[in-house]
């Protein structure tokens, strides 16, 4: 039989759907003839849009088609589609200078200082600019290994980090490790725990009588021999960092307790090691404060921003102790784009709008309908097993049976799917394909928040009843 390849099948399956609109069609198969399909695509619908426009919190597919956009650039169109101010800030800077390599330009100081200032942690700062997530968690761990002479990195289960060589061994989902083998021998010394995944605690705790047994079993870890760690007997002691998302983004929106970063941050001022907090999604106001650590009160050592600094164009960016870039020579770490002028412009933009808006208490105000809103679809729909939400961040769990916790992954991929057939993007993910993350732009309304749940309700309970759980 002739071999097809995947996206072979995958052609199929659009060319033989009665669904897909024209342009839809016509535009998904030039996508799958001419470019290799990124990993959400078609893991999460099975005829995705192409999608054309964008305004605020709605977007438009190529047939016309209008979506509330609850995936937003995957959490980078924070401030929204089309905000005119950013889009006249790019045409200004584009004019007077998009790029010029690597030096500094007025945009990119004045950005800097302002990194400096909006990150927890009140010690002296130095920042380093970058491109993407990928990028910019790369340069935190060579810089933590750098400062240390230290080679082992904590990491956690569930975690995304991103995708290149240097990244991937940290980046907890092993569906991607799978295409990475072998993955180089500096990511053999990355050792990853289990997050605070309250819902299903690996340990079988309830919080909050846990006693934070996460980070327990970690320190339990540490002390023993038994651990390429370290060995407190012998004094040796290889961890150079533990990174961290503040919030378990990628994974299915996870929000840990609060108590949480705190202990993290107590043992990493035991074992001696830099505390990493990667705010690649969870930052940038998604859930209320500018970064998502607020709500614990704790500050890393290193924040990693990237997605929404932007505004849409590619930036990231590292916040760091200064002692730490100040052990590098300069020239250790180059990229031809990093801190251009056109990017550092478009995210002083979105910064200033965070500010003119007043954006962060209108989350909170979002968020505080949205907690009544998502409880109310709890209690009203046996097939949510839990749920996770703190300002426009928010992730829900599907089960089959509240009692035994049934993971209820084809439930939620067909959920997701006709979500999408109604006007309403949202991602599938989850320890067990059986959560929905929402990341609107912050500019959802609460209109648009009832809007939201009035197609969910309808179509859950429609599932509900084809999937015999009520
Ligand atoms: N860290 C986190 C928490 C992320 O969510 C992502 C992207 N989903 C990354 C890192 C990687 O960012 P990028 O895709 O821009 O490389």
């Amino acid at each position: 039989m002739e071999k097809k390849y995947p996206y072979q099948q995958l052609l199929e399956r659009v060319n033989n759907s009665s669904d897909i609109t024209p342009k839809n069609k016509a535009g998904l198969n030039d996508f799958l003839k001419n470019e290799h399909p990124g990993d959400v695509l078609f893991t999460k619908w099975t005829e995705p849009p192409i999608i054309e426009k964008g305004k605020c919190a709605r977007v438009w597919d190529v047939d016309g088609k209008e979506y509330i956009d609850c995936i937003g650039g995957f959490s980078s169109m924070n401030i929204g589609h089309g905000d005119e101010r950013v889009a006249k800030v790019i045409y200004d800077q584009y004019i007077k200078l998009s790029h010029w390599f690597d030096f500094p330009t007025p945009e990119r100081l004045k950005l800097v200082k302002r990194l400096i200032d909006i990150t927890p942690g009140d010690y002296k700062k130095k920042v380093r600019l970058a491109l993407s997530g990928s990028d910019a968690v790369e340069i935190a761990i060579r810089t933590a290994r750098n400062y240390t002479k230290k080679t082992h990195i904590i990491s956690f289960y569930g975690a995304y980090h991103g995708q290149n060589i240097a990244t991937i061994g940290i980046t907890g989902a092993g569906s991607m490790h799978r295409w990475y083998n072998p993955i180089p021998a500096a990511d053999h010394c990355i050792e990853r725990f289990p997050y605070a995944y309250c819902y299903r605690c690996v340990y079988g705790k309830e919080y909050p009588g846990c006693d934070m047994h996460c980070v327990k079993a970690i320190d339990m870890i540490m002390s023993s021999t038994q651990t390429s760690l370290g060995n407190p007997y012998t004094k040796i002691n290889n961890v150079a960092a533990m990174i961290v998302e503040p919030m378990q983004s990628s994974s299915g929106y996870i929000v840990p307790p609060r108590e949480f970063l705190v202990e993290l941050r107590k043992l990493a001022d035991k074992y001696g090691f830099m505390l990493i907090f990667d705010e690649i999604q969870a930052g940038m106001g998604r859930t209320g404060k500018m970064f998502a650590a607020e709500h614990s009160g704790v500050a890393p050592d290193i924040t990693i921003i990237g997605k929404a600094l932007g505004g849409g164009v590619p930036m990231s960016a590292i916040v760091a102790r200064a002692e730490y870039f100040d052990e590098m020579t300069p020239g250790y770490i180059v990229s031809t784009y990093a801190g251009y002028a056109l990017g550092c412009a478009a995210s002083n933009k979105v910064l200033d709008i965070f500010e003119e808006d007043d954006l962060l208490n209108k989350v909170t105000e979002t968020g505080k309908h949205l907690e009544k809103v998502i409880e109310d679809y709890k209690n009203r729909h046996p097939v949510v097993g839990t749920y996770s939400q703190i300002g426009v961040y928010f992730g829900i769990e599907y089960v089959m049976d509240r009692k035994t916790k049934e993971p209820a992954p084809a439930f939620t991929m067909e959920l997701v799917d006709t979500l999408r057939t109604e006007g309403l993007l949202a991602q599938m993910n989850g320890y067990h394909n059986n959560r929905i993350s929402f990341v609107p732009p912050l500019v959802i309304t609460k209109k648009d928040v009832d809007d939201i749940f009035a197609i969910m309700n309808r179509i859950t309970e429609k599932l509900e009843k084809k999937y015999n759980i009520i």
